[in-house]
């Protein structure tokens, strides 16, 4: 089986599995407790949070450990909406194509007063930094445009973005969850004031993720009870899962340049296979783009059938994102970028990871095409679209 689905998880690293280990047999003490074995889990937290802010370009004490990346972005905008309903600001500007983790926030914000601008996004999956500029007000508390996006992969223009918020005195909030491991991040030279990530989209555990949060910049909690976390999030530390993140985020951010270059060639490749399909069209710019995402449109199928045939052929992927998967919603993404519901419902995304081989490229390059041809021979939109009955969206 290839697995090629590394945007909606990742399996456990050996070096994040054998610190998660490490963590459960040696490191069960309560890192509040003042006593010797409360006091060496302490200290691996520490090591473990001074190690995941060394990856960002962040302090240690700039970064909060969540449950994961929807945590990291539920606490980042309800709080930066606290401190600006506080001074009278109740304006949010984020983008049309961002994870569900903050577009369902920022409907809950929106029920609760707050108004709501989303940026487009244009063709090429990019957020234009002039749009942003025209979309900022007086009362403008936060903007929240994530750093690459997790359907089409493109990478957003995040220093320039921060540097517009910066110097208009606005919070900046990115969801870098699929850049952290993957990408350079340096939230300094970026202009960054709050980032979220999560330990399984870079090989680490599942239930884990940070939200860094510049020094100076108020912070409110989501979770209330205890003082873990500088009171920024209360609740005993999961330290096997934070041990396993760092080391995870560690090693990946150790083998960035290789591991980008290695699985981009392989991406580039899928890309030219693919393209060679009739009336197939890659979703998004091919550059700025994640190393490991592919996203086509096939014009005339489903895919669901896609995907499910896929699967027997011994490829996991994916269609839209994975939350959307088992929706017949269109993914709100593709619509974003200006793709028809038709279009939209006939995509593929497959996200590769250093582990993919071109072996595995080669049998996608030979698995696609083939259940393409086959699904377009036994479906009736195709049939009109040959007879000339309907025309093509894709040329
Ligand atoms: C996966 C993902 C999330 C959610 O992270 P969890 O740790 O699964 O909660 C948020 N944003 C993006 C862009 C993602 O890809």
């Amino acid at each position: 089986m290839i697995y090629a689905d590394n945007a909606a998880t990742t399996p456990v690293s050996p070096a994040a599995r054998a610190a998660m280990i490490d963590a459960m047999d040696k490191l069960w003490g309560n890192p509040s407790s003042l006593y010797t074995f409360g006091q060496l889990a302490e200290e691996a937290l520490s090591d473990a949070r001074a190690r995941v802010a060394g990856c960002l370009g962040a302090e240690a004490g700039e970064i909060i450990f969540t449950s994961g990346g929807s945590e990291a972005d539920n606490q980042a905008l309800r709080s930066a909406a606290a401190f600006g309903a506080k001074k009278g600001k109740k304006h949010i500007i984020s983008t049309a194509f961002e994870h569900h983790a903050i577009l369902h926030t920022l409907d809950a914000l929106k029920a609760e007063g707050f108004e709501v601008t989303l940026l487009p996004v244009h063709s090429d999956g990019l957020v234009r930094p002039e749009d942003l500029v025209a979309a900022l007000r007086p009362d403008t508390a936060l903007v929240s445009v994530m750093f690459a996006n997790n359907e089409i992969g493109t990478i957003q223009p995040i220093a320039r973005l921060g540097e517009i918020c910066r110097q208009a005195g606005v919070l900046f909030h990115t969801d870098a969850v699929q850049a952290a491991g993957h990408i350079a991040i340096d939230v300094k030279a970026m202009n960054i004031d709050m980032l979220s990530l999560s330990g399984h989209k870079f090989h680490g555990p599942k239930g884990v993720g940070a939200l860094y949060v510049r020094r100076g910049v108020p912070v409110q909690p989501l979770i209330y009870g205890g003082a873990q976390e500088r009171r920024r999030r209360a609740g005993t530390e999961n330290l096997p899962a934070i041990a396993g993140m760092a080391a995870a985020l560690e090693e990946a951010c150790a083998h960035l340049e290789e591991n980008a270059a290695k699985v981009s060639a392989l991406r580039d490749r899928l890309i030219a296979g693919l393209s060679a399909i009739p009336h197939a069209a890659l979703n998004g710019a091919a550059e700025p783009r994640l190393p490991g995402n592919v996203n086509f449109c096939f014009e005339g199928i489903e895919g669901e059938s896609l995907l499910l045939m896929l699967d027997e052929a011994g490829i996991a992927a994916s269609s839209g994102s994975a939350c959307t998967s088992g929706s017949l919603d269109p993914s709100h993404v593709l619509l974003a970028i200006g793709r028809p519901h038709e279009v939209a419902h006939g995509s593929l995304r497959l996200s590769l990871s250093e582990a993919n081989t071109d072996a595995d490229v080669e049998h996608i390059l030979k698995e696609v095409p083939r259940v393409v041809d086959y699904l377009r021979a036994c479906s009736p939109v195709w049939d009109e679209l040959e007879k000339g009955e309907r025309s093509y969206v894709i040329l």
